[in-house]
């Protein structure tokens, strides 16, 4: 797993201050996507220890809020594992801190056929759903250009969901965290 760097108090990708790791690898191309320099898997550096104590290092800190995990595609089929196993260690490291995600895939799309682990695709959806569950919020799906919205705070495009994600799956469906 690559990324392209870790931001240490970012305020423009989920509440308060936050820690982002920007990862390499999507699939999903969108049209006018900000940053496709992040599509190639193989652009920025090995994700290794030390960015990973990094990150510790700033979720440390008291006036950091969480981690957001941003790309490229966090759930892009290259970063499953290794997003899996980072997302676990926060979660028990720092049960306070909030994790944020960002994914062209849709929630739904993901959710959806969840007893069939029989493809590799279906494999992959499982360790997405198992990430997802890990995280507090996860803003979805592809940015669509003709649906450009500049007033949505967290999200790029009308289509895109800002998910409350603990809320969504106990009640057994979608729960915005906010429009
Ligand atoms: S999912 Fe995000 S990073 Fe990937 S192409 Fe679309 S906007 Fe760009």
């Amino acid at each position: 797993m690559n990324y392209l760097k870790i931001e240490h108090e970012d305020v423009c990708n989920g509440t308060g201050l936050r820690v982002v790791l920007w990862l390499s690898g999507c699939s999903h191309h969108c049209y006018n996507c900000q940053n496709p320099q992040t599509w190639n898997p193989d652009s920025g550096i090995p994700f290794d220890e030390s960015a990973k104590q990094e990150i510790f290092n700033e979720l440390s800190k008291d006036y950091i809020s969480g981690i957001t995990f941003s790309g490229g595609d966090p759930l892009y089929e290259n970063n499953l594992d290794e997003v899996l196993k980072l997302v676990k260690e926060i979660c028990i490291s720092f049960p306070k801190k909030t994790i944020w995600l960002y994914t062209g895939y849709s929630y739904s799309e993901i959710f959806r056929g969840q007893s069939s682990c029989l493809s590799q695709e279906g494999l992959n959806n499982f360790k997405r759903r198992e990430i997802i569950k890990l995280c507090d919020v996860v803003v979805d799906g592809e940015y669509i250009d003709e649906q450009k919205d500049i007033t949505k705070k967290w999200a790029g495009s009308k289509n895109q969901r800002v998910i409350n994600v603990k809320e969504s799956i106990k009640n057994n469906k979608i729960i915005l965290y906010c429009d």
